[in-house]
């Protein structure tokens, strides 16, 4: 390979690659070709746009064989640790559509909880109310959920399908927040895959009644820990943005109109809002940060940027067959670096 691209130097945010495993349908239609070679646990060997082998490297990729746990011990642990301490966090999901962003986030279902496959929502829960028990008195703590929804630029709860144009407002208490959306408090682990579950079910429902497909919005997990009331000057605590972004595939320019270009005119804007947000705080500018050109950045605006910690994971199909979708993922986790 002639030519060494990404980097792996510290910043707040990190950038990670997954591969998951060869699907059996790509088995079926594609053999078992896979379309990167790998290198060590920060690189692999990927052919560019002109077939020409470059190694890329991320702060860690995860190959097929990686565990649920080794996604979240890397990127998720370090924002668990800091939300507690008052600092925020984001966990991003990244990549065309059947590469494994909500698998990554959920497993292979809510659900299933409690075993390998649990997915990293599930895993930040069961983390966060462990840490909070073994850190003074579990009673001041509080810990709240909501779960929102993108499409075409416009904010959902999923919580509460009846509010379906959320507004993203800014308080000096608050910091960003969404005004209205349904806040549960929850007290365990179980409490929250309740109200994780019921998201995810009313997601599916709104999809059904307004015929969408859940590749084309971001979903949004949001969980807020404090400790004191909102009353309280000296409250202090954090919240993690979980975002399992939409399909970043590109739809077919032929014969694409109404709703779906809208939604791919809209996809496209956001993912690339998003791409330049965290490449302006990579690169140290933070005086030129785009927050507000899109709904998602402006409620990441404080979980992304500032004083927090962020973490990328660019979702890979391995195959041959996915391969310049692929490489456009990568380029797309190279370019916020
Ligand atoms: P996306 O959310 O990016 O559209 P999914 O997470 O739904 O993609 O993944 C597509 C399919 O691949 C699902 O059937 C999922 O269970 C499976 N899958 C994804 N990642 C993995 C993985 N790491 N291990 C096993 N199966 C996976
Ligand atoms: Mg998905």
């Amino acid at each position: 390979p002639s030519t060494l691209v990404g980097s792996t130097q510290m910043s707040n945010v990190t950038v990670c690659v997954r591969f998951r495993p060869l699907s059996h349908k790509e088995r079926k239609t594609n053999g078992d070709k896979i379309c990167f070679k790998r290198l060590d646990s920060e690189s692999f060997v990927f052919k560019d746009e002109r077939e020409e082998d470059v190694i890329f490297s991320f702060d860690r990729v995860f190959y097929e064989d990686a565990e649920q746990s080794d996604v979240y011990n890397f990127l998720a642990v370090p924002i668990v640790a800091d939300a507690i301490s008052g600092i925020n966090g984001t966990i991003i999901t990244y990549g065309q559509t059947g590469a494994g962003k909500t698998y990554s986030m959920e497993g292979p279902s809510i659900l299933h909880c409690n075993n390998q496959k649990t997915g990293l929502v599930q895993r930040v829960v069961d983390e966060l109310f462990q840490s909070l028990q073994s850190s003074e008195s579990m009673a001041t703590w509080n810990v709240k959920l909501s779960m929102v929804e993108i499409y075409l630029e416009k904010v959902r709860d999923l919580l509460d399908l009846s509010k379906d144009n959320l507004q993203i407002k800014e308080s000096k208490t608050q910091g960003i927040y969404i005004s209205g959306a349904t806040e549960v408090s929850i007290m365990n682990s179980s409490d929250a895959l309740e109200c994780l579950s019921e998201g995810i079910a009313n997601r599916a429902v709104g999809e059904t009644q307004m015929n969408l497909a859940s590749s084309r919005s971001h979903c949004l997990y949001i969980f807020s820990v404090q400790q004191g009331s909102t009353s309280d000057e000296r409250v202090r605590g954090g919240k993690i943005i979980l975002v399992d972004l939409a399909g970043s595939e590109k739809v077919e320019k032929t014969g694409a109109e109404g709703r779906v270009l809208d939604e791919a005119k809209t996809i496209n804007k956001s993912l690339s809002v998003l791409g330049n947000v965290i490449n302006a705080l990579t690169a140290g500018k933070q005086n030129h940060v785009p927050y507000r050109d899109s709904k998602l950045t402006r409620i990441l605006q404080d979980a992304l940027g500032g004083n927090s910690r962020a973490a990328l994971l660019c979702c890979c199909s391995p195959s041959a067959s996915n391969a310049p979708e692929s490489l456009s993922t990568i380029r797309f986790g190279t370019r916020t670096k």
